[in-house]
């Protein structure tokens, strides 16, 4: 039912905004998106989410009720895969349909950014030159401006959606944030299109309340293994920084405790080891049920303010988490636990698509493709996603195989075609992998030596993907990489995270 403050939202907005403006063509499906009327957007990416640890994906433990009572409403991609296993590639993947091979984005390190090329437009700029009231709420980090995110963004912030500690006593302040900016797109006039992040989900997994933590580490727990941040109540440095500091200063220097602890928490635990790796899983347990929490939140806010029906909704992630699967930890390596994250798309009520479940492989980058060709939005600028409405109306996906690659290196590639894995990631003195999904989809026994044939064919199509993403990145770069400038917070924020030393 379109409610009052849905119609105010969504009404298109030709005459607004800034940046040149952009007529949309007709709906692609008429009656499938509201030709006259473009809805409000929310884009939520829960860093470091693998699809694996929802309930909606399948998992055992009960981390997710919110997101799997949304999946109910929405479109679920079930094997969505990520083209990259790091933050900032793979949400500018995201943001520009394109596999990091050509936007060349890779992860901030050690003071060195590689940003987007000015020559490579994003969706952001798209959707507001056709109307959208444009707001990025963001954890920092690896999706800071400073890399090319906040390109088109009327606001973009990382004050409000934090993955610290900090983040339980801030989310109510967040929340109004939140409230408040449907309210000023409500008033003038426009739709809004927001993009929530945040790092709970990210090691050293300790951002989720106490509650939560305890919750999942009963009976998981491992005597001298971290199970929270030096103490927020009883830890006396920080006792003495609350008594006698306030203001921003007393949250730079609360920020000093917890940048120390990615780099502790590590220390002593041996992921080989089950009774260690229970521990540290229940530990990111813990920051994918509040995460879970945090969404349910956004998504009140949306029923509060009585949007909920008429916005779209996109629940994704831009990588997953290894817990020594494949030898390693976190998110470096190239293999399914590290890429397959979940991709959930609730459509507007009232059109014609209707929930349901989308089982061949699809990209990230092809979300916001997806998400135009919905709207009846032309995309102006050169992509490589493709639209997943043919898919989602029971089609054969229109190139039925995705890419991903790890960060700063454009020679190694994971490529995902037909019922087979092929990847050249140099891992454990092993050059090249090659798993059989429909047998192996946890990616656990190697093929390579067993089927010369099939590795040929599928080395064959990795080398022509690479040469393809290669030609394809010579065309739409027309100008070498920026010069950026990184605020001193943002290597703060890095150094939390464990990329800069
Ligand atoms: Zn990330």
């Amino acid at each position: 039912m379109l409610c009052v403050l849905a119609v105010a939202c969504g009404e298109r907005a030709d005459t607004a905004g800034s940046g040149t403006k952009t007529k949309a063509a007709p709906a692609t499906e008429p009656g499938e998106s509201t030709s006259q009327r473009l809805p409000n957007i929310v884009l939520f990416s829960i860093d470091t989410l693998r699809a694996d640890h929802l309930g909606a994906y399948g998992y055992n433990r009960p981390t997710s009720p919110n997101i799997d009572a949304f999946a109910k409403e929405a479109v679920l991609f079930e094997r969505a895969i990520s083209q990259a296993p790091t933050t900032a590639p793979a949400h500018m993947s995201l943001f520009t349909g394109l596999t990091p091979a050509v936007h060349r984005v890779s992860n901030l390190s050690e003071g060195k950014p590689f940003p987007l090329d000015p020559s490579i437009r994003t969706f952001t700029e798209l959707l507001r030159e056709a109307g959208y009231h444009t707001v990025g709420l963001h954890g920092g980090g690896n999706v800071d401006g400073s890399i090319g995110f906040d390109r088109g963004f009327d606001l973009y912030s990382p004050e409000y959606i934090s993955f610290n500690w900090m983040a339980a006593h801030r989310s109510a302040v967040d929340l109004d944030v939140i409230r408040s900016w449907i309210e000023i797109c409500k008033k003038r006039g426009r739709p809004l299109f927001m993009f929530l992040h945040h790092y709970v989900c990210h090691s050293p997994y300790l951002s989720a309340p106490e509650s939560y933590r305890d919750r999942y580490l009963r009976g998981r727990s491992v005597e001298g293994l971290p199970v929270g941040v030096p103490d927020e109540r009883k830890n006396p440095v920080l006792e003495m920084i609350d008594r006698q500091v306030a203001g921003q200063r007393k949250k730079l220097l609360r920020w000093n405790v917890f940048t120390t602890t990615h780099e502790t928490f590590w220390q002593g635990v041996d992921l080989a080891r089950p009774d260690h790796r229970d521990h540290v899983v229940a530990l990111y347990d813990s920051g994918v049920s509040y995460s879970d929490a945090l969404f349910h939140q956004v998504m009140e806010i949306l029923r509060s303010a009585g949007v909920y029906d008429e916005t779209l909704v996109i629940l994704l992630s831009d990588h997953g988490e290894e817990f020594h699967e494949h030898g390693g930890r976190e998110h470096r390596q190239l293999f399914v636990e590290t890429l397959h994250v979940p991709l959930l798309i609730k459509f507007p009520a009232g059109g014609k698509v209707k929930p349901r479940k989308v089982k061949p492989v699809v990209s990230v980058m092809d979300a916001m493709p997806t998400l135009f060709d919905y709207l009846g939005l032309p995309i102006q600028m050169p992509v490589q996603g493709r639209s997943l409405m043919p898919v989602i109306r029971g089609g054969a996906p229109a190139r039925p195989e995705v890419v991903s690659y790890p960060d700063r290196d454009f020679s190694q590639v994971r490529l995902e075609s037909g019922n087979f894995v092929y990847t050249n990631w140099r891992s454990a003195e092993v050059g090249e992998w090659l798993f059989d999904m429909t047998e192996d989809p946890l990616e656990r026994r190697n093929l390579a030596a067993d089927r010369p044939d099939l590795l040929t064919e599928m080395q064959d199509a990795a080398v022509r993907r690479l040469r393809e993403d290669h030609e394809f990145g010579e065309r739409v770069r027309q100008a070498g990489p920026a010069t950026p400038t990184i605020d001193p917070k943002v290597i703060e924020k890095l150094r939390a995270l464990g990329y800069v030393q």
